[in-house]
């Protein structure tokens, strides 16, 4: 799924991140060093539902993470089979277990409570996981840091509850038959999201997917 906190960032040389700096900074943004590589930070004060960014790039697929290998995170699942190889400045967003923004539509980036000038945003990797494959290790911070970030179902379900209704879980991961989403987020968030592929593999029992 999305990025592995700091492994790719780390590579880059002082040049390229000050290059990158100078890029992909706007008004509302820019990017930094942080304790885990390069992230985004705001560079205003940032309201609640303020977009930020858009998550762009080609989709690929499931198979194509896997053959990018540490690189594989850098995408965002958004259906089944379907990932966003996620492009600059959306690829520097960094994980929170404690997140003060979240991606709704599939590739918004919005504020879910007021982000200060200077503060760092991040989202919760797993409202975008539901694959069966990746996890990552957290070092976030947050007094209710999961330790490890995983697919959205492992989710406490209070946790998946807040995010629901905060209408910042991917529509596919709502959408699976065995998921038992809170009728009120699809009233609250009705997503229009256009039709995806249809996956290369089967959903099965085993991967969460299938109907009883
Ligand atoms: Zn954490």
């Amino acid at each position: 799924m999305t990025k592995l906190t700091g492994q790719a960032d780390s590579k880059l040389e002082p040049d390229s991140v000050s290059e990158l700096q100078a890029r992909y900074s706007t008004e509302q943004f820019y990017l930094a060093t942080c304790d885990v590589g390069l992230g985004l930070f705001a560079n205003r004060d940032i309201s609640p539902g303020e977009r930020i960014l858009r998550i762009e790039g080609p989709l690929i697929d499931f198979a194509e993470t896997k053959r990018r290998g540490p690189r594989e995170c850098m995408a965002i699942q958004i259906g089944y089979d379907t990932y966003i190889d996620t492009q600059a400045p959306g690829v520097f967003v960094n994980h929170s277990c404690d997140p003060n923004s979240g991606i709704r539509a599939n590739h918004d980036l919005v504020a879910l409570r007021e982000i200060r000038k200077g503060q760092e945003i991040r989202f919760d990797y797993s409202t975008t996981m539901e694959e069966q494959s990746f996890t990552m290790q957290c070092l976030c911070g947050a007094p209710e840091c999961r330790k490890i970030v995983s697919d959205f179902s492992t989710l406490p379900r209070q946790v998946q509850d807040r995010y629901i209704l905060q209408g910042i879980v991917m529509r596919f991961i709502l959408n699976r038959p065995t998921a038992v989403p809170n009728p009120r987020a699809l009233r609250d968030f009705p997503i229009a999201v256009p039709e995806l592929p249809r996956p290369a593999w089967q959903p099965t029992a085993q991967n969460g997917y299938a109907v009883a």
